[in-house]
């Protein structure tokens, strides 16, 4: 039983240090607390449960990576980090 539940809505901005390829997601963030007093969180993108966008390593685009994770709106300001 969750006692605890806060939601929030964060925007993320990747930015993929190979390809050069630059998106955004929004993500619904549910943190809750169980009986025990554990924090966690579950991401939700579009209605569906994903992968925390911290842990994510994969381009959407080339498939390779790495992945920088911006705040919204930084990912013109990171083009003269890539090649
Ligand atoms: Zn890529």
């Amino acid at each position: 039983m969750e006692r605890d539940t806060e939601t929030v809505h964060e925007a993320y901005s990747f930015v993929c240090l190979h390809c050069g390829h630059g998106w955004e997601e929004e993500y619904e963030i549910r943190h809750t607390t169980d009986l025990a007093g554990h924090r966690r969180a579950d991401y939700f993108a579009r209605g569906a449960r994903v992968r925390s966008p911290l842990t994510l390593t994969d381009c959407p685009s080339c498939n390779l990576g790495p992945i920088r994770i911006l705040r919204p709106g930084r990912v013109n300001s990171t083009r003269p980090y890539l090649a």
